[in-house]
């Protein structure tokens, strides 16, 4: 927690202000500031300042990061390219917490403050994904939020003791229990579904699911989440990821789903994938369907693309959705911005007085340009305190 006035700014594009942040909250915004005695000042040289961007889903674990650049030769089907990460996971020269550290700096010289991140689980890797990403933040927690997702990657009911280890990370600093494609990793869908939801109801946790699966298979088993949620009392606590179904499944049965989602505040997160049909975003927000957008996985062992850049995220967004209005663009930006803070419930995220002291300055015209042209990011604030400056991450643990 942080003193800081940034002078000679414009918040969210407008009028230029001042921004006074104390005790790591905005105290004030307007112009001609002034802070109290021994109050660091910073010239913001007539930038735009952002709230920041937030990172809903990445596998902090799985990055190749700083790494010599690693050719794709990924085997064909989902079990082949699972072993075929495990295998090279085995032999890196840098550990989880080295790698993890890696992107978590990127990821704030980028303007995220903010991560969910799913850690592999499984009676292999233990917790030992877990333990070494907890490493890697605890040295620079003052830098960046971050919430962690127990995540089954190479199958749950298939790999006997894996849920017992997902519970256990319940008690270890994870907060979310994950799942993934239950009918096709598992051969069991509502198995699969019943373990976690039994874990999250014991244990107070919330819910994250990669949906991979398309069409009707992905509607059936997105009902089965949306049935479990409901008598649970789960409201608002689960997310579904990926799902692909809503891109590609029948338009009358996606019609009635999304009504659903909505009912039972369901969120939804996209990595907007590159060949693959993904969710109505606008339409799930307009309906009212928590939603937002994610980089999942980068350069790992999947996926060569990426930088952990969220605005570049929203570009791609913007780019595949054809959004071409000044506020078209503005909302494609509010995907990886305040649409994620509220799908993961953060609290006090965005630049008004009583909000967290986070946010970025780019230079620029305004939003809607600054997402096209994607600046670098001149100046990263996290709770009053400097964290990146000239797209270089300078917080604490700085390499
Ligand atoms: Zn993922």
């Amino acid at each position: 927690m942080s003193d800081l006035l940034i002078t000679n700014v414009r918040p969210e594009d407008g009028a230029p202000s001042d921004i006074l942040i104390t005790g790591g909250r905005i105290a004030a915004i307007g112009p001609g500031l002034t802070a109290p005695p021994g109050t660091p000042v910073r010239d913001g040289a007539g930038a735009i300042a952002l709230a920041p961007f937030v990172e809903p889903h990445v596998h902090l674990d799985k990055i190749l990061w700083g790494l010599p650049w690693h050719p794709i030769n990924v085997p064909a089907g989902l079990r082949a390219m699972i072993d075929n990460e495990v295998e090279i996971r085995r032999n890196l020269p840098y550990s989880v917490e080295d790698r993890a550290g890696r992107l978590m700096r990127q990821c704030v010289a980028m303007g995220s403050t903010h991560i969910r991140s799913h850690i592999d689980i499984s009676t292999f890797y233990k917790l030992d994904n877990v333990h070494g990403v907890l490493a890697a933040w605890e040295q620079m927690k003052d830098a960046v939020g971050l919430e962690l997702v127990a995540f089954p990657q190479t199958g749950m009911m298939i790999d006997p003791g894996c849920a017992d280890l997902m519970e256990a990370a319940l008690d270890e600093g994870v907060s979310v229990i994950g799942g993934i494609d239950p009918g096709t990793i598992d051969g069991d869908p509502k198995g699969h579904l019943d373990s976690i939801f039994g874990m999250a109801d014991r244990k107070g946790a919330k819910i994250d699911i990669h949906l991979h699966e398309s069409g009707e298979l992905g509607l059936y088993e997105m009902g089965l989440i949306c049935d479990r949620t409901a008598a649970l009392g789960l409201q608002g606590r689960v997310v579904i990821s990926h799902a692909f179904c809503l891109g590609d499944g029948p338009p009358d049965k996606v019609a009635a789903m999304i009504d659903r989602l909505a009912e039972l505040q369901i969120g939804i997160i996209s990595a907007v994938p590159g060949e693959i049909a993904f969710p109505p975003m606008f339409r799930l927000a307009n309906r009212g369907v928590p939603c937002a957008l994610a980089s999942d996985s980068i350069r790992d062992t999947w996926n060569p693309h990426g930088n952990g850049d969220m605005l570049d995220r929203c570009w791609l967004f913007a780019f595949r959705s054809w959004c071409r209005t000044d506020a078209e663009l503005r909302a494609c930006m509010d995907m990886g911005r305040a649409r994620g803070a509220d799908l993961l419930g953060l609290q006090g995220h965005g630049l008004a007085v009583g909000c967290e002291g986070s946010l970025v300055l780019v230079p620029g015209e305004n939003r809607a340009q600054v997402l096209v042209d994607r600046p670098t990011r001149a100046l990263v604030v996290k709770s009053g305190r400097i964290v990146a400056e000239a797209g270089r991450y300078t917080g604490p643990g700085a390499v």
